[in-house]
C-alpha cells in the first residue's frame, strides 16, 4: 500500500500541481483561507504596517507562500528596512513573478506567488538598502515561515 502511494506521490502529484497552476481561481486556493488571508492574498490587500507578525522575526528558515506552499524566500534574503512590513533582498529562483501595478495611480511592481498567482506585496528596487539593491516587500499574512530543520526534513521525505 504504502509503494503505492509513493508512486502516486513521484508520478501522479506533479501532475496535479501543474494541472493546478492554470486551473487555480479566487476561490479555489490550495490551503483553506481565513477571510483576512483572502482579503490579502486573493484580493491583493495590504496589512497595517507594523501588524505583521515576520517584520521583526530574523530565524534560521524558509518563507513558503501561505496558500500553497511555494517556497519563496530564504532567511538570508531577509533584511531590516524598517519599512514596517518583512522585507527580502532575493528570492527563490522562479517562485515569484512580477506583475505591473498602477492601481492608486501610482507606478509599482506586484509579486505575487508563481504557483497560485497570491498577492504577495511589492518590489522595488534601486533603493541601496542592500548590495542587491532590491526590497520585496512582503505581507506577513501571504508567509509561512518554517525552520531550516523542518524544511530540510520535510525536503527529504515529501
Ligand atoms: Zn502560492
Amino acid at each position: 500500500m504504502s509503494k503505492i502511494y509513493s508512486l502516486f506521490i513521484v508520478f501522479l502529484l506533479p501532475f496535479i500541481c501543474l494541472a493546478q497552476n492554470y486551473k487555480i481561481k479566487k476561490n479555489n486556493f490550495f490551503n483553506k483561507l481565513t477571510k483576512e488571508e483572502r482579503r490579502i492574498i486573493v484580493n491583493k490587500g495590504t496589512e497595517r504596517k507594523w501588524s505583521g507578525k515576520y517584520n521583526n522575526h530574523s530565524k534560521s528558515g524558509v518563507y513558503v507562500c501561505k496558500a500553497c506552499n511555494n517556497p519563496l524566500f530564504k532567511s538570508s534574503h531577509k533584511f531590516n528596512s524598517k519599512c514596517g512590513w518583512p522585507s527580502f533582498d532575493d528570492e527563490i529562483k522562479g517562485s515569484i513573478v512580477r506583475v505591473p501595478d498602477y492601481s492608486y495611480g501610482m507606478n509599482r511592481t506586484e509579486i505575487i506567488c508563481s504557483n497560485c498567482k497570491g498577492h504577495l506585496g511589492h518590489v522595488f528596487e534601486g533603493e541601496r538598502y542592500t548590495d542587491k539593491n532590491v526590497r520585496h516587500c512582503v505581507n506577513s499574512i501571504s508567509l509561512v515561515f518554517i525552520d531550516i530543520e523542518t524544511y530540510l526534513r520535510i525536503k527529504a521525505n515529501p
